[in-house]
C-alpha cells in the first residue's frame, strides 16, 4: 500500500537518512554533542544544528538512533520483493566512514542488515509461490576501487572486470562469477567468500573498505512451467565508499587520486540519480563505472532507495551536512 502510493506520488527515487546512534568513537565533551535532531511523527524532516545556526533537510523518511535493523528492513521488503515481479533494484548506503553504512547493509553477525534479510526473504516467498513457478537466485559480489571492478568470488582479486552492453541492451560483466545459492546457509558461504577475497586482496581492510563500493548483486530468475513465461529481476545492494572530503594537504599523489576518483563516482551516482528525479532527456550513465555498471538497474521503472547515513554528533557536523545535501539534490 505504502509502496505504490509513494511510487505514484514521487516516481521510483526514493530517499532515506539513517541516523546511527552515538558511538565511544565520538567520544565526550562538546565533540559528541548531539546535533542532528528529527520529529517523532515521521515526517521526513532532519534538523541539523551548526554554530547555533539550525538548518532543515527533507526526505522521504527518516530512521533514527533508535530505528532497529528489523524496522529498517520492513521498509525495504515492497523493493525486494518485486524483483520477483522483474522489476530492477537499488538500494544504495551513502554517507562519510563510520556514519554506519556497512551496519545497515551488512550488519553485525547476530543482527544482520539488508544484504542478508533481502535474501531470506526471497527465500521465503518463493517457497510460498505455487508449483508452477520455478525461481533461480544467484549472487555476485564486486567492488569498484579507483574505478576499477573487481570480481569478489574470484581468488584471483587482481583481474579487471569490464562491463559490456548486450544486444537486447542489458549490461553485463564478461567472465563474473556468479553463485547459485538456496539457502541462507550458501548465502553465508558466498559473503564469506567475497569478505576473504576483499581483505586479502589490501594490506589495511578499514581502509580499503572506507574507500571502495562494495556491490552484491542478485539475480531472480522465475519460470512459470505452466505459460512459460520468463522473468528476471536483479536486486543491487552497495555500500557505497566513504563520502569525505579529503583536504589537498597532506595528500600524496596516489591518495589524492584515490579521492579524486571517490568523489568523482559518488558525485556521478548523484548527478544520474538527479537527472532521472528531474525527468531530463539525458542521463549521464557513463561517467562512472559504478552508474554505468548500473545502468539497468538505474532509470526505466527500475526502482532506487537512498539510504543516507548520518552520525549524529558535533565532531561530524560538517560531513553530516554535505551528506543532507546530497540526499536534498538527489531528491
Ligand atoms: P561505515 O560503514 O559507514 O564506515 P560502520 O557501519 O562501520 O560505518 O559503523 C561505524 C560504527 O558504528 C561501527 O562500530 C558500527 O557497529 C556502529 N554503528 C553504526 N550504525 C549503528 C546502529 N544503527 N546501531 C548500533 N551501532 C551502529
Ligand atoms: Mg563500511
Amino acid at each position: 500500500k505504502y509502496h505504490n502510493e509513494l511510487v505514484e506520488l514521487k516516481g521510483n527515487i526514493r530517499v532515506f537518512c539513517r541516523v546511527r546512534p552515538k558511538i565511544k568513537e565520538d567520544g565526550g565533551g562538546t565533540q559528541a554533542e548531539q546535533v542532528v535532531s528529527y520529529d517523532r511523527d515521521d515526517d521526513g524532516l532532519v534538523y541539523v544544528t551548526n554554530k547555533g545556526r539550525n538548518q532543515t533537510f527533507e526526505i522521504d523518511k527518516v530512521f533514527t538512533e533508535q530505528s532497529s535493523q528489523i524496522e529498517v528492513f520492513d521498509e525495504m521488503k515492497p523493493l525486494v520483493t518485486s524483483c520477483l515481479d522483474g522489476y530492477n533494484v537499488c538500494i544504495f548506503a551513502y554517507g562519510q566512514t563510520g556514519s554506519g553504512k556497512t551496519y545497515t547493509m551488512e550488519g553485525p553477525r547476530d543482527n544482520p542488515g539488508i544484504n542478508q534479510r533481502a535474501l531470506q526473504l526471497l527465500f521465503e516467498m518463493i517457497a510460498e509461490k505455487g508449483i508452477d513457478w520455478s525461481y533461480t537466485i544467484t549472487v555476485s559480489v564486486m567492488e569498484i576501487y579507483n574505478e576499477i571492478i573487481r570480481d569478489l568470488l574470484n581468488e584471483d582479486t587482481s583481474c579487471k572486470m569490464e562491463v559490456k552492453m548486450s544486444a537486447e541492451g542489458g549490461l553485463y560483466v564478461p567472465g563474473l562469477t556468479y553463485y547459485k545459492v538456496e539457502s541462507v546457509d550458501d548465502v553465508y558461504q558466498v559473503f564469506a567468500v567475497g569478505q576473504k577475497n576483499r581483505a586479502t586482496a589490501s594490506t589495511s581492510m578499514n581502509e580499503h573498505s572506507s574507500r571502495s563500493h562494495a556491490l552484491l548483486n542478485v539475480t531472480v530468475t522465475g519460470i512459470n512451467m505452466t505459460t512459460n513465461t520468463k522473468i528476471t529481476g536483479k536486486l543491487n545492494l552497495v555500500d557505497l565508499a566513504g563520502s569525505e572530503r579529503v583536504s589537498k594537504s597532506g595528500a600524496d599523489g596516489a591518495r589524492l587520486r584515490e579521492a579524486q576518483n571517490i568523489n568523482k563516482s559518488l558525485s556521478c551516482l548523484g548527478d544520474v540519480i538527479h537527472a532521472l528525479r528531474s525527468k531530463q532527456n539525458h542521463v549521464p550513465y557513463r561517467n562512472s563505472k559504478l552508474t554505468y555498471l548500473l545502468q539497468d538497474s538505474l532509470g526505466g521503472d527500475s526502482k532506487t532507495l537512498m539510504i543516507v547515513q548520518v552520525a549524529p554528533v558535533e565532531k561530524n557536523v560538517g560531513e553530516t551536512l554535505c551528506s543532507l545535501n546530497f540526499a536534498q539534490r538527489v531528491r
